[in-house]
């Protein structure tokens, strides 16, 4: 029996955990919900709730029968959202293994942000410090997250252009970021992890055209929205 409920714990046969909380950290039915959601006491991951604004949203609701966002900007107010919160996450925390952030457009889901730290103590003092501070002019709230494997949080239909639920998906609609800041990002920390000094590195990658640039892109996007 032991056995059994160990097997069906937190999938949809589990008739006292909730599968959603359990896969996806985030059920739509909150704390209404029938089944249980259990908060883990520790986690790499950690959710930063309803963080991320998709300008093209709001730019649908200002005027719906056209969007005054085109994908090209909307890519790039997204890669510098996403490169601006793994970047803080990395300086104040610790090393990032993972970030993932939600395109849904669901409460429990809009914006979410996940971010899978390679230890657990990193992202528990994430936790403790993110829930004193405020982004875009909001307070920021985050707490340790059960999702530690995001392949089973995600929807498969959305990554192949055809899930027909829409922003209203109960699974994770990963926004990719570009395939340029994917290598910059991570690619930048692995060779991080082999050099000696840190902040040598962090230096001379700076001092590169793509720092630069980065620079740039950040100071500008912090003008306009105050962001951290
Ligand atoms: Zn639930
Ligand atoms: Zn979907």
């Amino acid at each position: 029996m032991a056995e059994y409920l160990a097997s069906i714990f937190g999938t949809e046969k589990d008739k006292v955990n909730c599968s959603f909380y359990f896969k996806i950290g985030a059920c739509r039915h909150g704390d209404r919900c029938s089944r249980l959601h259990n908060k883990p006491t520790f986690s790499q991951t950690i959710l930063i709730q309803n963080i991320y604004r998709n300008p093209q949203n709001s730019a649908q609701t200002a005027d719906a029968s056209r969007c005054a966002v085109s994908d090209v900007e909307m890519q790039e107010h997204y890669d510098g959202f996403f490169e601006e919160v793994f970047t803080e996450m990395e300086e104040k925390y610790g090393d990032v293994e993972e970030m993932n952030v939600c395109d849904n457009l669901g409460d429990h889901l809009v914006g979410n942000v996940y971010v899978k730290f390679r230890r657990e103590e990193d992202a528990e003092k994430a936790v403790l410090d993110l829930n004193n501070r405020w982004f875009n002019a909001q307070p920021i709230h985050a707490e340790l997250s059960p999702v530690t494997d995001f392949r089973e949080a995600c929807c498969r239909q959305y990554e192949m252009g055809e899930c027909t639920r829409g922003g209203f998906c109960n699974f994770m609609h990963l926004k990719p970021i570009s395939r340029e800041l994917r290598r910059e990002l991570y690619g930048r920390r692995r060779k991080r992890h082999r050099s000696r000094s840190r902040s040598h590195e962090r230096r001379s990658g700076d001092r590169s055209r793509g720092g630069r640039e980065r620079e740039r892109r950040r100071s500008r996007d912090r003008e306009r929205s105050g962001r951290f």
